[in-house]
């Protein structure tokens, strides 16, 4: 399970303050040291990690926590509200255009999960009584045009393609138009992938952004790649200016990196999690229910 060896850590550490009926400023340094390790185990970003312990030993060691009944209580909120506003404080809802459609472009590594949550998230606005319409703009890989069409016939949501030897770029043009005949309100826009970044998927990707001027940048990134994930989204929003981030597989064995730095490093509010493969599994993304799962 996600966090497994993160929230085990931090169990133990929080179990032996718990037990204590005073807690003295050398037994909140030595409980620091062990959340400092278990972040970085966690393959937490170090300076995030630097930041996030000096802000907690700030708040810990004052003498309102020092002469409370419960000291080790209080740590421990102390730690939940601050992993909270590390993941950014309160959810990032999703964009909504007061000139509909509202155009979700959609970036990320090949195989971060793009083509399955484009589809799930035309679901989750399918179930809000929204009118997507999925772009299939990874003409790339022909497969990725199949499979999202597959997607779009599953939740019966329209998909938009043109025939082979058009562009991505007169692709999302097109699928602009043709959702603003349509009534749709929502265009997702699904891009190409590649498996490193690149200056030619960036101009590509700039392209379709000039074009389409989207009101949501979202980039998909795989929690289970941990530090990669940030650096990837930190490449992306120097080139693209990302307005978010979704991050997938967070029902494998992710050990908490990549959701616990994202924000912190790029300035990008997780904006949705995906917890599976099945085209139900995408969540908007709750900082605090992060904060209290990880802490378990
Ligand atoms: P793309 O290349 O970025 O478009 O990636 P795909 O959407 O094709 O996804 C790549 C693989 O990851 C597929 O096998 C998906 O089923 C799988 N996948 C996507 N999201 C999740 C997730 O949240 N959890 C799990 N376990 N698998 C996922």
């Amino acid at each position: 399970m996600a966090f497994e060896g993160l929230t085990n850590r931090l169990q133990s550490v929080f179990s032996k303050l718990r037990g204590k009926g005073k807690v003295s400023e050398d037994d909140v340094n030595e409980a620091m040291r062990e959340v400092r390790l278990a972040l970085l185990e966690a393959d937490v970003n170090f300076k995030v990690v630097k930041d996030f312990i000096a802000k907690v030993k700030e708040k810990a060691v004052g003498s309102e926590v020092m002469d409370s009944f419960t000291p080790g209580m209080v740590i421990i909120d102390i730690v939940n509200k601050e992993l909270t506003d590390l993941m950014g404080g309160s959810q990032a809802k999703l964009a909504k255009s007061n000139r509909p459609p509202t155009v979700v472009m959609m970036a990320g590594l090949q195989g971060a999960g793009k083509t399955t949550t484009s589809a799930k998230l035309a679901k989750l606005l399918l179930k809000g009584n929204h009118r997507p319409l999925l772009v299939a703009g990874d003409i790339y890989r022909p497969a990725a045009i199949k499979q999202l069409q597959v997607l779009g016939e599953q939740i019966k949501v329209p998909v938009f393609t043109l025939p082979e030897g058009n562009n991505p770029v007169e692709i999302a043009r097109q699928a602009l138009q043709h959702a603003k005949d349509n009534g749709n309100d929502y265009l997702l826009i699904d891009t190409a992938g590649r498996l490193h970044v690149d200056e030619e998927l960036m101009e590509e990707l700039r392209q379709i952004h000039e074009v389409t001027k989207p009101d949501e940048v979202l980039l998909v990134v795989d929690a289970m790649t941990g530090q990669d994930a940030v650096n990837v989204a930190e490449s992306f929003n120097q080139q693209l200016t990302l307005t978010g981030v979704v991050l997938t597989k967070l029902d494998g064995d992710t050990r908490g990196g990549a959701a616990l730095s994202v924000k912190a490093v790029t300035g990008c509010p997780i904006k949705f999690a995906a917890l599976g493969e099945k085209i139900d599994a995408l969540e908007p993304f709750h900082p605090e229910r992060m904060a209290s799962r990880i802490l378990g």
